[in-house]
């Protein structure tokens, strides 16, 4: 194997294909492995060759072979090149995590000086390494409300190097206008990233609407089995090869072979699991939109989104994940989460079961208060991800949690 050259990756593949074929046959080329349906996991650290002048030709051009699996992996490889397919770009690289894949894609753009602009939605953990960590090596953010495109313009100094943005948050799920943000940034040779792990590829494709860099928590729809831990990063070749060469493999976050095969396995199933949750959530949405302890539902399909209009143009449709205000102090909103029985307590999301979450536990301890008050966090606010269950389990479970607070 170390000596063909990825030849899979490239045949066969018709870039029209819709979602569900390109999940099913992207990057794939049985010939490769015996004919074997699934492609087996190469869990190998290293590839071994047959003379000193097949390791030199390997050296000259290692883009194109399997040498050791920081760099090239074929399992891993075909991974990705399925999620660059499916989010029409032209490359991929899969890292350990999401924030290995946040951080690393971030790492790409900048250098000691330079300034982000940064929508103030964005997931925690991804502010706490723009506000904390690469403050050390004197690269500045400013965080800004995404929903009006005119604060980045705002926002732009000499320096900038990116946007970045997260469209739906995963919190209070505000949007920012993709279009209308990647042509600013265009006019200013600003480099532009989003976080598309709420709506994944199924339902927006940034690329298509100008944006330079996507990346993903793959933990959560992409592998969507709550299993595996996985990151990735899509674009150009260009900027992607950059990453690939320097980020990639120099701070090596990088998968492994058997995470990789998970996520593939995952990948299957990636729309048929998200036309459930979305048909799960729009009911649930409804149902909590409609219940008098509500206070706000915030969930981008609901048409009471104050962005609903943004959302249709850009989306074609929403996943599982919501939050909602519950109008009530906080020994009641204790009350509920523990009443609940189908939904189970934890962070994360996105996997096959219905999750349950209060922010607050995690926000008040990283964050100043400051910061998570100003991300729109309130003590009754509760996340819920909506799985994949019978929707009547789930609104009845809710119901009675709910008659608790
Ligand atoms: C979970 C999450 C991440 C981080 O992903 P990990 O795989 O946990 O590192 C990034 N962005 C969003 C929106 C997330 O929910």
């Amino acid at each position: 194997m170390s000596k063909e050259p990825r030849k899979h990756l490239e045949k066969g593949e018709d870039p029209a294909w819709k979602s569900q074929t390109k999940l099913l046959h992207s990057g794939e080329d049985p010939s490769q492995y015996f004919g074997a349906a699934v492609p087996p996991i190469v869990q190998t650290s290293l590839f071994a060759f047959e003379d000193y002048e097949a390791l030199d030709e390997a050296f000259g051009d290692r883009e194109h072979h399997f040498i050791y699996t920081r760099g090239q992996n074929p399992t891993i490889d075909l991974t990705a090149a399925k999620i660059a397919a499916l989010e029409n770009g032209e490359a991929a690289r899969l890292f350990s995590s999401g924030m290995a894949a946040i951080s690393s894609t971030i790492l790409s753009q900048v250098s000691q000086g330079d300034h982000i602009v940064c929508v103030k939605s964005a997931y925690g953990p991804t502010m706490k390494f723009l506000r904390n960590w690469l403050t050390r090596f004197g690269v500045e953010t400013t965080f800004v409300d995404g929903t009006d495109p005119a604060e980045f313009e705002k926002a732009v100094k000499p320096n900038t190097r990116l946007f970045y943005v997260e469209s739906p948050s995963s919190l209070v799920f505000e949007m920012q206008d993709l279009r209308a943000v990647s042509a600013i940034a265009k006019e200013h040779g600003i480099v532009t990233m989003i976080d598309n792990s709420w709506a994944t590829p199924i339902f927006q494709k940034p690329l298509d609407l100008g944006i330079d860099l996507v990346v993903h928590s793959a933990t959560k729809y992409l592998a969507g089995h709550s299993d595996v831990v996985a990151g990735v990063c899509v674009g150009g070749k260009e900027l992607v090869s950059k990453i690939a060469a320097n980020e990639h493999v120099l701070l090596g976050g990088i998968t492994g072979p058997f995470e990789a095969w998970l996520l593939l396995r995952g990948l299957r199933t990636l729309d048929v699991r998200l036309e459930r949750h979305q048909k799960n959530a729009l009911k649930v949405a409804a149902y909590l939109e409609a219940h008098p302890k509500i206070k706000r539902v915030y969930y981008p399909g609901l048409k009471s989104h104050p962005q609903y209009e943004l959302g249709r143009r850009q989306m074609s449709g929403s996943s599982g994940l919501m939050s909602m205000m519950i109008d009530c102090d906080l020994p009641g909103v204790r009350r509920f989460v523990d009443s609940l029985r189908v939904f189970r307590r934890g962070v994360s999301w996105g996997g096959f079961e219905s999750l349950a979450y209060a922010p607050i536990i995690s926000m008040a301890r990283e964050q100043p208060e400051e910061v998570w008050r100003a991300a729109g966090v309130e003590p009754g606010l509760i996340r819920i991800s909506v799985g994949l269950e019978d929707v009547e389990d789930i609104i009845a479970d809710l119901d009675a949690a709910l008659a608790r607070v």
